[in-house]
């Protein structure tokens, strides 16, 4: 085991959502053993020193809404989504680094697009023997063109039956995933009108969510009309992802479930085609087509008003396009403050305790027996949330109470 590493000279942000305060944090093993606040000190027998230098330490970032198997990213942009199994693998590798590389030690998936990628990645990762975040592992973004939610292979006639719907929540769940995902509306990218399209009917969902509970597996959904946000609320889908025509009924049903229930409106696509995605193709006339004009105006009313309510929404924003590429992620933050009614500090509390009890681990805190999951932060976040989308502000990631990227102390360390 590594000698313990005291974090010293550090403004702390522990994810609580109270304000900075200027503190010391003690590292033992894989684990944050001792915070001190103000001018309490942590006992300094035995321990490595690391002078924050003044800076803000905070938990890593939790992304709610991942797909590392999405090929592009800052490093790299793929047009194809699709490519040859190897490579592609290789390149779901790639961006697991580089989720790490910007801050986010958590991704909780919301599709892949290779059947056991992430059960295999996510194996990987945790042995020790690849960088990348702690992953929760899902099942595919959908199958073949013309069904989706439900592959070729797995439902025995194709046309997303009861019996074959259950088996295929039963070989996903053996098949190692945490979670299965599912589009339980179509969606304006997809095709015009598709937000309102339901994909499954009630009956359906209903047998998914008891599969899914059989089998003691996870289920996430994309849901855009308000029926299909509704419909997953009932079959007991624990994360529900865009929200983008929630009514009050399906607002009042989701309050009901706040504490079961993760919502995560993943803006960043939107935006991305909104405002940056020209250079691709994409103009204002194709991004109101794919309904990214009008998904984020509907936003900026539904999401408040579920802050409000109190339930739990999280930052994540379909990264690994090449026009909205993975490494990108922190980018939502600056949109739930400038759209969705965030403070800085919420929107920080959403992408680190929020994220870690998405991800139903000991991560997303700063406080004694958590799993120690640490950024140093040039710079003070909790003013400003733009700061953490460049990772030349974050000298410093911590996973599992190992550096991923550790901080050249002298680099560190004031003159003072
Ligand atoms: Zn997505």
């Amino acid at each position: 085991m590594n000698r313990p590493i005291l974090f010293s000279n550090v403004n702390v942000f522990d994810g609580s959502g109270q304000a900075l305060f200027p503190g010391e944090v003690r590292v033992v093993g894989n684990r944050i053993d001792a915070v001190a606040m103000g001018a309490e000190r942590i006992d300094r027998t035995d321990v490595d020193i690391l002078d924050g230098g003044g800076r803000t330490l905070m938990p890593g970032m939790v992304e709610a809404h991942a797909h590392l198997s999405w090929p592009s990213s800052v490093e790299r942009v793929i047009n194809a989504m699709k490519m040859p199994a190897e490579e592609h693998l290789l390149v779901t590798a790639q961006n697991a680094r580089i989720t790490l590389d910007h801050g986010f030690t958590s991704a909780y998936s919301a599709g892949s697009l290779g059947e056991r990628f992430e059960v295999a990645l996510r194996d990987m990762i945790d042995a020790g023997f690849m960088p990348g975040p702690r992953l929760r592992a899902s099942s595919l973004e959908k199958g073949s063109e013309g069904v989706m939610g439900v592959p070729e292979g797995h439902d025995p006639t194709h046309d997303r039956d009861i019996p074959g719907l259950r088996t295929y929540v039963k070989a996903m769940a053996e098949s190692g995933v945490d979670s299965i995902k599912f589009l339980m509306s179509s969606d304006e990218g997809f095709a015009p009108g598709g937000a309102q399209v339901l994909m499954y009917t009630e009956e359906e969902a209903q047998a998914i969510g008891q599969a899914a509970r059989e089998a003691g597996v996870w289920l996430a959904c994309h849901a855009q009309a308000a029926e299909a946000v509704k419909r997953a609320v009932r079959s007991g889908f624990r994360c529900i992802y865009h929200c983008t025509y929630a009514d009050e009924e399906a607002l009042d049903m989701l309050e009901a479930k706040k504490h079961e229930v993760f919502c995560a409106p993943a803006p960043g696509l939107l935006y991305a085609r909104c405002h940056e995605a020209q250079d691709f193709g994409i103009g204002q006339a194709e991004a109101e087509r794919m309904g990214a004009v009008a998904g984020l105006e509907l936003m900026t009313k539904v999401y408040p008003d579920m802050k409000r309510r109190g339930i739990r929404v999280l930052p994540g924003g379909d990264y690994g396009f090449p026009y909205n590429p993975v490494g990108r992620n922190a980018r939502d933050l600056e949109i739930f403050v400038q759209s969705f009614g965030f403070t800085p500090l919420e929107a920080l509390v959403a992408v680190t305790k929020l994220g870690g009890e998405l991800m139903d681990m000991d991560v997303g805190q700063i406080k004694g027996g958590m799993l120690a999951d640490i950024l140093l932060i040039d710079g003070d976040p909790t003013a400003d949330v733009t700061i953490l989308q460049d990772k030349t502000r974050i000298p410093a990631v911590m996973k599992d109470g190992q550096f991923h990227r550790a901080p050249l102390q002298n680099a560190l360390a004031t003159s003072h």
